[in-house]
């Protein structure tokens, strides 16, 4: 079977074949480190990493590469307003880089709650500013950008008369001209308005992050102190770790203008490459129908939802519960549904541990099903919502009819459930020490319950209640779960 992917760029489901045989050069666009993760955040990375497993589970060697921010994203978007990583520190009274270092730790944190893996490089802008201004030197030489004040802007016009700058976003020039000009205030040192900084001198101005470069604009030495563009970053840092040419570059839905469109312009102008050939963007988590966003105030972040006692799984399986192109209005019901399902799906685990006996295999054909299902849902474009539908009625039936499977061993169903969800994500880690214990005191309950000393058997299991776990008596004997 092949794996289809959206691309963005031209608006359709392909067959993805890498440029090398075997291997994945992949990049993301990551954080902005500022504040803590939301929902919506987490949803970026939650598919992003999803989508890294079930390459790999098709056999290739992934490099995955995705960026942190720390310095060049504006409160505008654009090249208006203040550092996001600056306007925040002064408001807690901190250095921007104590702020970024701290938000750092929490990312990783917040991440590693949900089961995204460490991406295989995380490069920081701060640490690539050299490169940055090489870069920016190459877009000038080529004839793409020119200087005004000690800022460098990439000329829009200049480069569509060679390349198809209004591809990504499918807008023409004269749209994306208008479209400029009504969405900020006028800034006469650009040409045209659509036009996007490489450089920003920070002269006179209260940037506390900046640095010195030396440029040769029109034969001549410049000098000026600032700090780069947003979206320079990107270029430089994907194409230092992936190449000039790479197969996926993902990002949000608000990527696909300007973000993405000005990374690719950028790298074709350096390098004549327009960096990725998969284009693939998540649509957003909403409140209400808006997208949950921090300017907006209408988020909920990951370490709110774990302080409220979902566990990380929980909240993983709830966000690959829908297919990341759909628009998906955040809900506590939603939440609560998946916590059920992450219970459901621990019984039926527990339950095969019971019921499976070592003879024969049984349930071949319906685990093979199942795998090849799952399969076709995951190479429709990382189908979750489906994959996911199909691996819960697989455990369903496995469930309700665990006495039909009595004289056999249900351990490829076992194996085959634990592998989906490894996949999607979800990893049911064990824990060895609570385990037994559990079990110790589940060995006390049957020794009472042989007494006919329900008393102390009730006793047991209020107290296995009040610890946490679901007691439930099958005919087997007793199986336990954690609530999540
Ligand atoms: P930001 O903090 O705005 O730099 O966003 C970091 C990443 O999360 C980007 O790839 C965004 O596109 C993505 N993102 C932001 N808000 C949402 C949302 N509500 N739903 C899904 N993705 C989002
Ligand atoms: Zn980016």
């Amino acid at each position: 079977m092949v794996l289809k992917l959206y691309n963005t760029l031209e608006r359709e489901k392909q067959e993805f074949k890498p440029k090398e045989k075997g291997k994945v050069k992949f990049y993301s666009c990551g954080q902005t480190i500022y504040d803590d993760l939301h929902v919506g955040n987490a949803r970026a990375y939650v598919v992003w990493d999803t989508l890294r497993r079930y390459l790999e589970y098709k056999g290739y060697t992934v490099r995955h590469v995705q960026n942190i921010t720390d310095v060049g994203h504006l409160t505008d978007d654009g090249d208006q307003g203040e550092d996001k990583v600056e306007k925040r520190a002064k408001k807690l009274g901190l250095e921007p880089m104590e702020l970024v270092e701290d938000q750092i730790k929490r990312y990783f944190e917040d991440t590693r709650a949900v089961n995204v893996e460490r991406q295989d490089i995380m490069p920081r802008a701060t640490g690539h500013i050299n490169e940055m201004i090489e870069y920016v030197q190459e877009i000038y030489d080529n004839g793409y950008a020119y200087e005004k004040d000690g800022n460098i802007y990439f000329d829009v016009e200049k480069f569509s008369e060679d390349y198809p700058y209004g591809e990504m976003a499918k807008k023409d020039l004269e749209q994306l001209k208008e479209e400029a000009r009504s969405r900020v205030e006028p800034d006469e040192k650009k040409t045209n308005q659509f036009d996007f900084a490489l450089w920003l001198n920070s002269e006179g101005s209260e940037h506390l992050m900046e640095w010195t470069a030396d440029f040769q604009i029109g034969g001549e030495l410049l000098e000026s102190k600032g700090y780069p563009g947003w979206h320079i970053e990107c270029s430089v840092m994907s194409q230092k770790y992936l190449g000039d040419e790479f197969d996926i570059h993902a990002g949000g839905k608000d990527h696909i203008f300007p973000h993405h469109p000005n990374e690719r312009a950028q790298a074709f102008a350096a390098s004549g490459d327009g960096q990725a050939r998969y284009w693939l963007h998540n649509e957003f988590i909403q409140v209400e129908g808006e997208k949950m966003s921090k300017s907006e105030g209408n988020f909920y972040t990951v370490k709110e939802l774990l302080d409220e006692g979902f566990n990380g799984n929980t909240i993983r399986l709830y966000l690959i519960s829908s297919h990341y192109r759909s628009e998906t209005d955040f809900s506590m019901e939603g939440l609560e549904k998946a916590e059920k399902e992450l219970t459901r799906i621990k019984r039926t685990l527990q339950k095969i541990e019971k019921f499976s006996s070592s003879g024969a295999t049984i349930l071949d054909e319906e685990c093979d099903e199942f795998l090849k299902k799952f399969e076709s849902a995951m190479d429709d474009d990382l189908n979750t919502a489906r994959a996911k539908q199909i691996l819960m009625k697989f455990v369903n039936d496995i469930n309700s009819e665990i006495e039909r499977y009595e004289d056999g061993s249900l351990d490829k169903a076992r194996d085959y459930i634990l592998e989906g969800l490894q996949l999607l994500g979800v990893e049911l880690e064990e824990n060895e020490k609570e385990e037994g214990l559990v079990k110790s005191m589940l060995e006390l309950r049957k020794d009472a319950r042989n007494r006919e000393d329900y008393e102390t058997s009730d006793f047991i299991r209020d107290q296995l209640e009040g610890l946490g776990f679901e007691v439930e008596d099958t005919e087997k004997g007793a199986i336990w779960v954690e609530k999540s």
